[in-house]
C-alpha cells in the first residue's frame, strides 16, 4: 500500500477537508483525457502519514504557480562562425559561454530540433525548451588543433564543457553544413561526423555549396538538395537528414521540391524547413505550427534590429505567457484552459491534454 491509499484510508476526514479546500483554490480544475494516471497533489499528503519522503510518488506539478503553457513559442538560436572578432554572423567563444550561461539561469534547457519536430519535448516542469542551429559548417564550429586535440574555443568544445558542467542543460545542436569543406579541415570530414552524430547532435542540409534556392531551377535545386544528402550518407550510411536550413533565408515559390524530391533514386525529406530570422517558433502543438517556414532568432547582439537573442529574452520575460514553459511530462499537454482551442490535433494523438485555470 503506498502512501497515497494508506493516507486516504485511515484519515478520510483530513483528507476530504483537504480535497475540498484544493477545490476552492481552484487546484482541482485539471481535466485530463484519461484519469487513470492521475496523481494527488504532492501538498496534499499529510506531513505525519509519510515516514520516508523518498517513497511518496511526486504529484503533478503546480501548473498554475509556474505558469505552464506548452503551447507558447520556443527560440531556434541561429548561429554561425564562432571565433574572433564578435560581428554580424560571428560570435565569440565568450559570448556564446555567456549565451549558454543565460539561457542556463533564466530556465531554457536545450531540445533538439527533432525532438521539437516529433514534438517531443522533454525538459523538467517550469522550464523552456531551446534550439541550437549552427548553419555554414564553419571551422569555429567544430575545430581540431595541430596536436589531434579539440579546440577548448569551438562551439562543440563550449557545449560539452557547458554540458560537463550542467548535464541538466542538455547536448543538443543541429549543423547546417555544406560541401566541400564542412568545418574546413578536410582531413578530418569523416571523423567529426561521426563524432557529431555518436554524440547525438544532428546533421542537416544546407544545400551541397550553400546556394540561394529561389534563383536555382526546380532540377538545380533538386540537385542540390539531393547531393548533399548523398555526400553526408557516404560519410553516414542510411543517415536521415531531416531538416533544411535555407541559405540567406530564400526559398522558391512553390517551394514542394525544396520540401521533397528524388535524383538518381536518392529521395529527400525535409520535414522541417528553417528561415533566417527573425521571431522565435510557434510550440509544435500550436495550429500556428508551420514545419515548412520556421523562424529562427538570430543569436547575436550585433545588428539585430531588436529581434536578436537578448532582446526576444526580454520579451518573454516582460511577457511570460508567450513563452513554453513545460510541464514537465512529454506523454501530456499541459495548458490553461484560454487555449484549448489553438491545439493542433494531429499532434497531440496519444498524448493526454490537461488543462487548468489560470
Ligand atoms: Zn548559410
Amino acid at each position: 500500500m503506498n502512501n497515497w491509499t494508506k493516507g486516504f484510508r485511515t484519515r478520510p476526514a483530513a483528507w476530504l477537508v483537504i480535497l475540498i479546500m484544493l477545490a476552492a483554490i481552484g487546484l482541482c480544475s485539471c481535466t485530463g483525457e484519461d484519469n487513470s494516471e492521475k496523481q494527488p497533489p504532492v501538498t496534499a499528503n499529510p506531513p505525519d502519514e509519510s515516514p520516508d519522503k523518498n517513497q511518496q510518488k511526486p504529484g503533478p506539478p503546480d501548473y498554475q504557480k509556474l505558469g505552464v503553457n506548452e503551447l507558447g513559442q520556443v527560440m531556434i538560436l541561429m548561429y554561425h562562425e564562432i571565433g574572433q572578432p564578435e560581428d554580424e554572423w560571428c560570435r565569440t567563444p565568450e559570448n556564446f559561454r555567456r549565451d549558454l550561461a543565460t539561457l542556463y539561469r533564466k530556465g531554457y534547457r536545450l531540445v533538439s530540433l527533432n525532438d521539437y519536430i516529433d514534438g517531443q519535448i522533454d525538459i523538467p516542469a517550469g522550464t523552456s525548451p531551446v534550439i541550437l542551429t549552427f548553419d555554414d559548417g564553419s571551422g569555429g564550429q567544430f575545430r581540431y588543433k595541430e596536436d589531434g586535440t579539440l579546440d577548448p574555443d569551438c562551439a562543440v568544445a563550449i557545449l560539452e564543457d557547458f554540458y560537463r558542467q550542467h548535464p541538466d542543460f542538455g547536448l543538443e545542436a543541429t549543423f547546417f553544413i555544406y560541401y566541400e569543406h564542412p568545418f574546413r579541415q578536410d582531413e578530418y570530414i569523416q571523423d567529426k561526423l561521426d563524432y557529431l552524430v555518436q554524440k547525438g547532435f544532428e546533421i542537416g542540409n544546407h544545400t551541397y555549396t550553400h546556394q540561394n534556392l529561389r534563383t536555382l531551377s526546380r532540377d538545380e535545386a533538386v540537385h542540390q538538395l539531393a547531393r548533399h544528402l548523398e555526400r553526408t550518407q557516404s560519410y553516414l550510411p542510411g543517415y536521415q537528414v531531416r531538416s533544411l536550413a535555407l541559405p540567406y533565408g530564400a526559398y522558391p515559390e512553390p517551394m514542394d521540391h525544396i520540401i521533397s524530391g528524388t535524383e538518381k533514386k536518392l529521395s529527400y525529406y525535409h520535414e522541417a524547413i528553417l528561415l533566417v530570422g527573425a521571431n522565435p517558433a510557434p510550440s509544435p502543438f500550436s495550429k500556428e505550427f508551420n514545419p515548412a517556414a520556421l523562424p529562427r532568432v538570430r543569436a547575436s547582439e550585433m545588428y539585430t534590429d531588436g529581434v536578436g537573442l537578448y532582446d526576444w529574452l526580454k520579451i518573454f520575460e516582460e511577457n511570460p505567457d508567450l513563452r513554453y514553459i513545460s510541464g514537465g511530462d512529454p506523454h501530456s499537454l499541459v495548458i490553461p484552459s484560454t487555449l484549448k482551442e489553438r491545439v493542433r490535433e494531429e499532434a497531440v494523438i496519444g498524448k493526454k491534454i490537461i488543462t487548468y485555470n489560470k
